[in-house]
């Protein structure tokens, strides 16, 4: 069942006067009930702005984004628009900068549930926050606490606590794990599969590089430079790449099992990397593109699905 149909969304940007910024430049995908999408792609490419947009924190430029069924876009009343805002929640990349450093513990958690459920009476509230804090593995010590006597990985769970505290159905995941340590970043992918299973979750996870999304992502979208370039099953996508970006991506990322896995060779591109105000022509990637061709820089590739439920956008598969 499709929670999320997003339908070529597009966010640009006005710089200065003249110039436009096209962060995301028409993108489209689905978001099945319960599964987590994986989307990667490197710094810059649009993937935040594509997660802001998606939950509204940024109004479109055009396209569609259909919330079970609903256009997020069209306007609502009040009651409908609070009732979204409460189902869509986020988990952002830097634990610390999205805590608010003079409010407590019990107060970051709480302030959602105040604002959504406001006649909840104090002891309810208490409970409920306690009980969030042991669900995310802290506990209720720490509600009278401030996110400074916290570790990374400890505020991370704070703001995945924030999150639930207000129910939701789903959840935009920012690249929460790129900020923490690697032992700690496998913590809080596990966390947040356990929580997807216990509270019947739907994940966007941001990421920029293919290591870790692997492990909690159904399905990967890869987008470069505003567009997406490929999206399939995960596994798919690790064992036959068709995208030359995903493949260097791929490539990139150290293999756990080297004997046993198809041996791979690190791909590395060379070329410019475009300005982003004034993308190559064709297609966007050419100019790093280890296997261009002259069409590349007359024509767009077009988005397509190439096997079942396997999309990408490159002419070497027309
Ligand atoms: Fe490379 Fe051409 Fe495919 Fe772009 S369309 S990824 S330049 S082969
Ligand atoms: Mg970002």
């Amino acid at each position: 069942v499709k929670l999320l149909e997003v339908k070529n969304l597009q966010k640009h940007f006005k710089i200065g006067k003249k110039q436009v910024l096209k962060a995301v430049d028409g993108i489209s995908f689905d978001i099945y009930k319960g599964e987590t999408l994986g989307l990667v792609g490197e710094s810059g490419c649009g993937k935040s702005t594509a997660g802001r947009t998606i939950n509204r924190l940024y109004a479109a430029t055009s396209g569609q984004v259909i919330y079970n069924g609903e256009d997020t876009q069209v306007k609502k009343s009040m009651k409908d628009t609070k009732e979204i805002n409460k189902k869509i929640q986020m988990i952002f990349q830097d634990p610390y900068s999205s805590l608010d450093p003079r409010m407590t513990v019990m107060e970051i958690i709480s302030e959602g549930i105040s604002n959504y459920s406001p006649h909840m009476g104090k002891k309810e509230k208490l409970t409920k926050v306690h009980d969030l804090l042991e669900l995310v593995g802290l506990n209720k010590n720490h509600a009278n606490r401030y996110p400074h006597e916290f570790s990374g990985g400890q505020r991370q769970r704070i703001g995945i606590a924030r999150a639930l505290a207000v129910e939701p159905e789903f959840i935009i995941a920012d690249e929460p794990i790129a900020a923490l340590d690697v032992s700690i970043q496998a913590q809080i992918v596990n966390l947040l599969k356990e929580l997807q299973l216990d509270k019947k979750l739907t994940y966007l996870f941001i990421a920029h590089d293919l290591s870790m999304v692997k492990h909690i992502s159904d399905r990967i979208a890869v987008m470069y430079m505003g567009n997406l370039v490929e999206l399939a099953d995960s596994g798919e996508l690790y064992s036959e790449p068709l995208h030359p970006y995903t493949q260097a991506l791929l490539s990139a990322i150290p293999l756990p099992n080297p004997e046993i896995e198809r041996s791979r060779e690190r791909i590395i591109l060379t070329g410019d990397i475009p300005d982003p105000i004034n993308p190559p022509s064709g297609c966007r990637f050419r100019t790093r593109c280890p296997v261009a061709m002259d069409v590349c820089a007359k024509v767009v590739p077009e988005w397509q699905e190439v096997k079942q439920d396997h999309f990408v956008a490159c002419h070497l598969y027309r």
